[in-house]
């Protein structure tokens, strides 16, 4: 038992209706928070380790991409490769968000994601270089199915302007509520947001905590 407890919970997690594995029960129910919950909603994003032989990446071009942090191609199914620098490490990390994610991870298994973003990355280096052979191993994570998880960023819904910061409000100075999705500073979506919020459910706490201990 505690006096207060602030819930950092994700926001899929959140707006988990049925006893799913990872879904939390409140006694009594979050009713303020339930139209909040449904202005807001959990974007998909696709991100898959890519470990290759060699930074093949850097030595073609004429070095061109030798220090650059990503590799974009805007219409690719999987658009965003992010590399290491300015460590020079044989690892790309794909990305892609939003609709495109939400395509490719539906249906697909990691091995047809792979192949997505090494097909995606292969138009950078023509005929000479073939990039599904570079490629030594790979990590895949499915947040969207990952029950504590559900979701990669939350973003809000036409209508809920205010959503954020109505979750964000404590519940009776007892329940108080942090995590991205609660960030009202433009930082949703980001750790510096998370841990923004953080600190502000933080104060609250300490706030409510210094009224009742003065008596005020
Ligand atoms: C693939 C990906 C890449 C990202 N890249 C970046 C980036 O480059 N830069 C950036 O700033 N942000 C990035 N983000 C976003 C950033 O990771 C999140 O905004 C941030 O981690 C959110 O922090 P949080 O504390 O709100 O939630 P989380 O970090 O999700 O923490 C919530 C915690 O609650 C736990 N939990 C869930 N259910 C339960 C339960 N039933 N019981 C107990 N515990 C539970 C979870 O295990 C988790 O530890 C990325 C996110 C993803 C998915």
């Amino acid at each position: 038992h505690g006096a207060r407890a602030i819930v950092t919970l994700p926001l899929g997690v959140l707006q988990q209706t049925s006893p799913t594995l990872g879904a939390v029960r409140f006694t009594p129910e979050l009713e303020a928070k339930h139209a909040a919950l449904q202005r807001l909603a959990s974007g998909p994003v696709v991100k898959v380790l890519l470990r290759f032989a060699s930074c093949f990446w850097e030595d073609v071009h004429a070095g061109r991409y030798r220090e650059v942090s990503f590799l974009h191609l805007p219409d690719a199914e999987v658009p965003t490769f992010w590399t290491q620098a300015p460590a020079h490490v044989p690892l790309l990390v794909a990305w892609a968000g939003g609709a495109r994610a939400r395509h490719l991870a539906s249906n697909a298994t990691p091995a047809d994601i792979v192949r997505a973003a090494t097909a995606s990355l292969q138009p950078l280096f023509g005929k000479g270089l073939e990039v599904a052979r570079q490629l030594e191993g790979y990590h895949y994570h499915d947040w969207q199915q990952d029950p504590y998880a559900c979701g990669a960023y939350s973003y809000v819904t036409v209508g809920g302007d205010d959503a954020r910061e109505t979750l964000a409000r404590p519940l009776d100075a007892t329940l108080h509520f942090a995590g991205e999705a609660t960030d009202t500073a433009g930082e949703a979506g980001t750790v510096e947001g998370a841990l923004r919020s953080g600190i502000r459910a933080a104060r609250e706490v300490l706030g409510t905590w210094t009224r009742i201990r003065s008596g005020v």
